[in-house]
């Protein structure tokens, strides 16, 4: 099974916190697809994370990746040290990345590159502005997102976009249920019209995921999964999101 469920924790994390969260994680949680799980803690911790977790099958990735591969590029990681670590997988373009690193399309197109090369799941995040979203303009600027991302780009094995739009992370605020599985229907009309040779696996939806609206979310058809920041930094929270995404996708 593809990733599904996956957290980013940001700029958090310690090694107490990784002991802490995996024993209130395994607590919690009651499926046996840990496949479809996923972990991206501060790449200072993946090594510690892979230890705790010791097999079991949760997958563990990286926040970001340098769009190289080696050079002068001081305090940058590239997709195969994080390859190298046992990564699966690496989150691409979010947009505190886009924000606050000056990362453009471009830029996230030979992240991409790097990731495939690596064989490393790309997560690609995509997303609208508040005053994007309130002039209707979500459609256009998500195209937009993806066309400039994976022009030039000629096969792709697999990947995995999250719809987070800005204003929805971290604020407690999501659009309805509905209006992002239209959403995530375009996205994968845009994906497989025009890039036929990608291999598009799922649609995670990203922004204030939480236990109380998961069911909510995961009972639309087009959305497969969940991107997840803060709710995600509780190992019992984030438990209780992956059993609802058992109950309503896995064991349906
Ligand atoms: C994120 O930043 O990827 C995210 C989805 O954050 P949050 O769940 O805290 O809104």
């Amino acid at each position: 099974m593809s990733l599904c469920i996956v957290a980013n924790w940001k700029l958090n994390g310690s090694r107490e916190f990784n002991q802490q969260w995996a024993l209130e994680f395994f607590k919690h949680f009651n499926g046996d697809n840990f496949s479809s799980l996923g972990i991206a803690p501060a790449s200072v911790y993946i090594d510690h994370l892979q230890g705790i977790f010791n097999n079991r099958g949760i997958k563990i990735g990286a926040q970001n990746i340098d769009f190289l591969e080696t050079g002068a590029r001081t305090g940058e990681i590239s997709a195969p040290m994080i390859k190298d670590l046992g990564c699966e997988f690496s989150i691409i373009g979010h947009s505190e990345r886009r924000i606050l690193f000056d990362e453009t399309n471009q830029i996230i197109c030979q992240k991409l590159i790097q990731a495939n090369n690596c064989s490393l799941i790309p997560i690609l995040c995509l997303g609208e502005s508040d005053e994007e979203n309130q002039a209707n303009n979500t459609f256009n600027v998500l195209e937009k997102q993806i066309i400039e991302a994976l022009t030039g780009i000629t096969e792709l094995s697999s990947l995995i976009i999250a719809y987070e739009p800005i204003w929805a992370i971290g604020s407690g605020k999501i659009p309805n249920p509905e209006e992002i599985n239209s959403v995530h229907e375009m996205i994968k009309d845009v994906v497989q019209s025009r890039f036929p040779k990608i291999g598009l696996k799922s649609v995670l939806y990203g922004g204030s995921v939480n236990f109380k609206n998961a069911s909510s979310l995961f009972k639309q058809k087009n959305i497969d999964g969940a991107l997840i920041g803060g709710a995600s930094l509780d190992g019992k929270e984030f438990a209780l999101i992956a059993n609802v995404f058992n109950e309503l996708k896995v064991l349906k």
